[in-house]
C-alpha cells in the first residue's frame, strides 16, 4: 500500500546535509576477495599494525568475560584516564577519550563551533578535519600543501575572525612530511593563543626523530593545544575504536561538556590501558617499520618511483598510470593499497608499511603491473 504521506525532505533537511554524497564503506575481506578471485588479501589500505595489539591487551581481550559483556562500561573510561595520567605525567582530567577519530574530532567541532565559523587545515591531509567539520554544517577552510608540507603561512592567511579551529597532522597523512619543534612552537607563537590548534598525533608513536615534536609536552606552555592520539595504528587496537585528545585543565572541561559519556565499550578501556606504552610492543613494531621501510625505499627509487616523506607506517608514491586501476590489478593479486585521488593526490597511492614478505609480495605485484605487462592489458572485473 502507498503511503498517503510525503515527507517534505527538502524542509526537513539542512542544506548542508542535502549537499553530501552517502558514505561508501570498503566491502568485507571475504567479499572483496570473492569479488576478485584472490585466495588471501594483504591489507596495505588503513596502515593498521599487522602485529596486532600488544601481547598483554591480546590476554586481556581474550579473556574478558561474558558477564563483562552484560555490564556498562565505565562513563569516562576512569582506569584509562589514570593510566594515561601515569604515562605522561599529566592529570587524568586533561585527558578526554572518545571512539576514533571522527567522534572526538566531532566533539572538538562542537564544542567550539556554531553556524558561520569555520575551521583551517591544509588541503591533503587526513580527510576527517574536513569532512567532520562539513557534517556539522562548519565551513572548512583549505590551504595548499607547500612541498607536501603544511604551508603555516597559508595557513595563518586562512585564518579570520570566524576561525575557532585549525587542525595539524604531525606527520602529516598521507605524505609523511612532519614539522620540526622549531616549526611547530614558531606557528604556535604566531597564533598566541587566539584560536584552538588541534594536533593530530596519530602516527607519533612511529617517529624517532629528535627534532620531531612532542605535543603533550607543549601543554602546559600553549594552553590553546589539543593533541589527537589514537590506539589504531601503533597498538593494533583499530578494530575497538579508541583514541584519546588531551589539552590544557580549562579547554578539555569545554570539549568534555560536548562530548558523550560511555561511547566507549569495556574491552576497548581495558586493552587500550593495557596496551599503553608497552615497550616490547613499541620497540619490535618501529623494527618491523624500519625494515620495511629501507625495503620499500630502495626497491621504489630502483624502479624510478619517488616516495614523498617518510615518517609513519606508510608510504605514498605516484605511480606512472591512474591510482584505481593499479589498486584493481593489486586486488586481482591479493594486495589492497590505497587509492589517493579522493586525497586530492590523482595517480598516487599509499601503502601501510608491514612484514617484509608483505612488502615483497607488493613489490613484485607493482613491479609486474607497471612494466612487464606495461601493454598487455588484463582483463578486469
Ligand atoms: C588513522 C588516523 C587517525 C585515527 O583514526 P581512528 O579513528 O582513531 O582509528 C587520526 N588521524 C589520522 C591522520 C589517521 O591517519
Amino acid at each position: 500500500m502507498n503511503s498517503d504521506f510525503s515527507v517534505p525532505l527538502d524542509r526537513l533537511v539542512p542544506i548542508f546535509v542535502r549537499g553530501f554524497s552517502p558514505y561508501f564503506a570498503d566491502k568485507p575481506d571475504a567479499e572483496l576477495m570473492k569479488f576478485y578471485g584472490c585466495s588471501r588479501l594483504l591489507r596495505l589500505n588503513n596502515n593498521e599494525n599487522p602485529l596486532g595489539p600488544p601481547l598483554a591487551a591480546r590476554h586481556a581481550l581474550e579473556e574478558f568475560s561474558s558477564r563483562g559483556a552484560a555490564i556498562y562500561p565505565n562513563a569516562d573510561s576512569f582506569d584509562l584516564r589514570h593510566r594515561l595520567s601515569e604515562v605522561f605525567w599529566l592529570p587524568p582530567d586533561q585527558f578526554l577519550v572518545g571512539s576514533g577519530a571522527n567522534e572526538i574530532l566531532g566533539f572538538v567541532i562542537r564544542s567550539f563551533c556554531q553556524s558561520g565559523d569555520n575551521i583551517v587545515t591544509a588541503d591533503r591531509t587526513f580527510s576527517a578535519y574536513e569532512s567532520v567539520a562539513r557534517f556539522s554544517g562548519i565551513e572548512a577552510r583549505l590551504t595548499p600543501l607547500k612541498d607536501f608540507e603544511f604551508d603555516e603561512k597559508a595557513l595563518l592567511a586562512a585564518i579570520d575572525e570566524k576561525t575557532k579551529l585549525i587542525f595539524i597532522c604531525n606527520p602529516n597523512n598521507p605524505t609523511g612530511t612532519w614539522w620540526s619543534k622549531e616549526r611547530l612552537y614558531a606557528f604556535m607563537d604566531r597564533i598566541a593563543g587566539r584560536r584552538i590548534v588541534v594536533l593530530d598525533e596519530a602516527y607519533a608513536e612511529f617517529v624517532e626523530r629528535s627534532e620531531f615534536p612532542d605535543g603533550m609536552k607543549l601543554i602546559d606552555q600553549y594552553p590553546n593545544l589539543l593533541v589527537f592520539r589514537t590506539f589504531s595504528k601503533m597498538y593494533g587496537l583499530a578494530g575497538l575504536r579508541i583514541g584519546y585528545i588531551v589539552g590544557s585543565r580549562e579547554v578539555v572541561e569545554i570539549v568534555r561538556r560536548a562530548s558523550f559519556a560511555s561511547s566507549i565499550n569495556t574491552p576497548a578501556q581495558i586493552t587500550a590501558s593495557l596496551a599503553l606504552g608497552d615497550p616490547a610492543h613499541i620497540f619490535q613494531t618501529r623494527e618491523m617499520v624500519r625494515i620495511g621501510k629501507e625495503y620499500l625505499l630502495r626497491e621504489f627509487r630502483r624502479m624510478g618511483l619517488n616516495p614523498i616523506g617518510e615518517e609513519g607506517n606508510f608510504l605514498m608514491i605516484r605511480v606512472p598510470m591512474n591510482d584505481a586501476l593499479v589498486f584493481r590489478k593489486l586486488m586481482l593479486k591479493g594486495i589492497m593499497v590505497r587509492t589517493m585521488t579522493g586525497f586530492r593526490f590523482p595517480n598516487h597511492i599509499r601503502i601501510s608499511i608491514g612484514e617484509l614478505p608483505a612488502m615483497q609480495a607488493l613489490v613484485e605485484a607493482l613491479e609486474g603491473i607497471l612494466w612487464k605487462n606495461a601493454n598487455a592489458e588484463q582483463p578486469l572485473p
